[in-house]
């Protein structure tokens, strides 16, 4: 990190320290998430899919219903509530495809916040809806032009921007990485994911669920499922990244499964990064824009190593088989992300007894993958529509 950050760093650990201890402050969160996101977010039971497959029963935890249409929001409330605390009125973040801008965005309108987005200028042309939201929701979208201009570019901007800025605004991280107390602090905001998990299927089924999977990108949506499980040695948790044209292809952003990333410090924290033996950052792909990036979250990639969380990863295809079986079996639109959860869930779950309880969070809703999922499934009618508006992509 810029050594000009460090107090900033520092002064945010200790703002957050005291949130932390602070009971009214997590109520206050809660509170807002029920009144504003929807909260909390159902367990369904998959009954009919279940069946199909023949082994363990599957429970769906349903991100995909909060606001905004996934788990961002969780973070970013919980963010915005402690820069209300700390007194400052300004908010700022960089987005690759776009999700954590818009639920940025809206978490700064509804709690009166400045927000400016940075955003590659490559992304901004790809992901035109989204940035018509965030501009909308009243943020300033910056498309950034130097270097690549994509995420990594943003991140840089973004930095600059809070070394000359920090005094009035916080940098809203978007998920758990990043140097300390960001991993922290969003893995808590995030575990009220798993906190009612708990719960809901203790009351659906008497005890804890045998076996969790969850996505990883960054890691947040299953370090906020994970965590408040750590401590129940017989419930399984397995991670699942992007598989992309498989293992050996390459092209896939699989950083912990396959044993592909290596240790390496970059963006202000140390954790597995997709590299080569110089340290140079491979490309990486994914058929889904948020599982796609080379880093992972430190807290992950910990547990993995101590051996509390497995990882495995789902290709492309499996993916696009996972969400045709997902809506026509349950009639759930889940996000490309969120579907690898489930690709892995369904892989495992016709060798497992019945008796057997597999939960498996859905961190959002595919809506968004319109324009993706349309083409995977090779909908001619709908590229015949894009084409005649211009290829609205
Ligand atoms: C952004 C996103 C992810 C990936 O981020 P994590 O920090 O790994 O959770 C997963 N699912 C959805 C729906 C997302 O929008």
């Amino acid at each position: 990190m810029p050594e000009i950050l460090r107090h900033t760093l520092e002064d945010l650990a200790e703002a957050f320290a005291l949130a932390r201890r602070d009971a009214q402050f997590w109520q206050r969160f809660v509170d807002e998430a029920k009144a504003y996101s929807g909260r909390p977010t159902p367990v369904t039971p998959l009954a009919n899919l279940s069946a199909q497959l023949g082994g363990a029963q599957l429970l769906l935890k349903r991100e995909d219903l909060n606001h905004t249409g996934a788990h961002k929001i969780n973070n970013v409330l919980g963010q915005g509530l402690l820069v209300q605390r700390m007194g400052k009125r300004r908010v700022i973040a960089e987005t690759g495809a776009g999700q954590h801008g818009v639920a940025t965005a809206t978490m700064a309108a509804r709690l009166g916040l400045q927000c400016r987005v940075y955003m590659g200028a490559l992304d901004v042309e790809r992901q035109r809806p989204n940035v018509f939201w965030m501009e909308q929701l009243g943020a300033e979208v910056v498309a950034v032009e130097s270097g690549s201009a994509s995420l990594k570019d943003a991140i840089n901007e973004c930095l600059r921007d809070w070394a000359d800025s920090m005094d009035d605004t916080h940098y809203v991280m978007g998920t758990v990485c990043g140097p300390h107390p960001f991993p922290q602090m969003v893995a808590y905001f995030q575990q009220v994911v798993g906190q009612e998990s708990r719960q809901q299927v203790q009351a659906l089924i008497g005890r804890r669920p045998d076996r969790i999977y969850a996505c990883v990108g960054g890691g947040s949506n299953a370090t906020g499922m994970f965590v408040p499980f750590l401590d129940d040695p017989e419930v399984e948790l397995v991670g699942v990244e992007a598989g992309g044209r498989g293992l050996a292809s390459g092209a896939h952003a699989a950083r912990i499964a396959g044993g592909h990333g290596r240790p390496g410090v970059a963006q202000g924290y140390r954790t597995l990064f997709l590299q080569d033996e110089e340290g140079q950052m491979l490309p990486t792909h994914s058929v889904s824009a948020g599982l796609d990036y080379i880093g992972v979250s430190p807290i992950l990639a910990w547990l993995h190593e101590i051996g509390r969380v497995r990882f495995e990863a789902a290709t492309d295809d499996e993916v696009i088989a996972a969400l045709r079986r997902l809506m026509r079996s349950e009639g759930i639109i889940g996000a490309l992300e969120s579907l690898h959860a489930v690709a892995a869930a369904i892989r495992a779950a016709g060798d497992r007894p019945q008796s057997e309880v597999i939960l498996i969070n859905l961190s959002g809703r595919g809506d968004k993958d319109i324009f993706t999922i349309a083409d995977a499934l090779g909908d001619d009618q709908w590229r015949s529509f894009l084409a005649r508006r211009g290829g609205a992509r």
